[in-house]
């Protein structure tokens, strides 16, 4: 009888059953102290494993906020009425572009000027602005529509806009990356994984932000669905998971097709909110190698948990097989095993030192 209430003591599981749940709730509180919110353990295990991460490059790299750099009118146009026309369109949109616009216009007065407002992803707007079909977007957007229009040699980011199907004229953006955009790719690539950015904008655009980012792999004029592909592409030919950042401003369902999605979570919209895994709180893309590092150690404590305690029940469990355990033996291999891996659990909600 002692020799089987010494073996019950022993292989009584709660320092695993304790410990480990205890290690992700500890991790996910420790990261939620430095404005990254995992929203579940198999969030921290799969950023664990990350070995590509995919930026977005609008609001994720970029601040969103987009500089009116120069206005083209085409003949018969004056600008102010050009940046008006295109303020007034976007004003529905809650697309970092159209905020910019709707700000550089001094935010005209629109209630009752815009109806029947469509926004298609990837490409634009369209309103009836004073009765007036009048549609802003890029080239592709433009050539759907059927209007030919170039984009100005100097440009990074244009919007053209239309109006009852006459070209009127473009703008010329710029969106200038966040502070700390270089130094989050830097990062990321020291920690072993690769970065690639996808965005919906033009070639143009997308390499100068490239270039002063550091990256060099990237994809431009992607549509929503352009970018499930390439993520799907990217995840074929990668070992490890792969991660997605971004602000749910049209890639929503790629946050949601990753391993992992990671929201911005003071720009980005409800959707992406939803649809991810991690949510940065500040939007600071410097956050992500944080809760990268802060993940690999949260599942680094688990594992030494799982392989101590189950260790050192094995161990006592031979030895009580053999008849060397007493009983106050067994009662250390239970409860103290697991005071020692909930001790080493708590590591986790200490995350000053990364
Ligand atoms: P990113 O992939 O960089 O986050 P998006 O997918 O949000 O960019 O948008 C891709 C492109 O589609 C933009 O660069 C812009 O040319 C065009 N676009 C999308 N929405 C709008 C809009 N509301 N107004 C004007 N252009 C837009
Ligand atoms: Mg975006």
């Amino acid at each position: 009888i002692e020799s089987a209430l010494t073996f019950l003591v022993i292989s009584c599981p709660c320092a695993l059953v304790i410990s480990v749940p205890l290690g992700f709730f500890g991790g996910m509180g420790g990261a939620s102290t430095r404005g990254v919110l995992f929203k579940g353990a198999a969030g921290i295990e799969a950023l664990a494993g990350t070995r590509c991460v995919v930026f977005d490059k609008t609001g994720t790299l970029t601040g969103g906020e987009f500089e009116v750099r120069a206005v083209r009118p085409e003949p018969g146009t004056s600008s102010e009425r050009l940046l008006e026309l295109a303020a007034l369109a976007e004003s529905w949109s809650n697309h970092p572009i159209s905020r910019s616009l709707v700000e550089a216009a001094g935010a005209p007065e629109a209630r009752e000027r815009v109806t029947q407002a469509h926004e298609e992803q990837g490409g634009g707007v369209s309103a009836r602005v004073d009765g007036k079909l009048v549609c802003a977007g890029n080239r592709r957007y433009m050539r759907k529509l059927g209007i030919t229009c170039e984009d100005p040699e100097d440009a990074a980011t244009v919007v053209h806009l239309a109006e009852d199907g006459a070209y009127l004229g473009c703008i010329l953006l710029a969106d200038a990356p966040k502070p700390g955009a270089k130094a989050a790719a830097a990062a990321v690539e020291a920690l072993g994984a690769s970065v690639v950015m996808l965005t919906g904008d033009s070639e143009r655009a997308a390499r100068l932000t490239a270039e002063e980012l550091g990256i060099t792999r990237y994809e431009a004029g992607l549509l929503p669905g352009g970018k499930v592909e390439a993520l799907e592409k990217l995840m074929a030919e990668n070992r490890g998971l792969t991660a997605f950042v971004g602000d749910g401003v049209n890639d929503a369902p790629v946050l949601a097709r990753a391993d992992v999605g990671v929201a911005m979570g003071a720009l980005g919209s409800d959707a992406a909110i939803e649809a991810a895994d991690v949510v940065i709180m500040d939007d600071d893309p410097a956050k992500l190698p944080l809760a990268m590092r802060l993940s690999r150690r949260c599942m680094g404590i688990v594992r030494a948990n799982i392989v101590f305690a189950i260790g050192v029940k094995l161990a006592f469990l031979a030895l009580g097989a053999l008849g060397a355990v007493s009983m106050s033996m067994a009662i250390f291999a239970d409860v103290g095993v697991m005071v020692l891996a909930v001790m080493n659990s708590m590591r986790t909600l200490r995350t000053r030192a990364l």
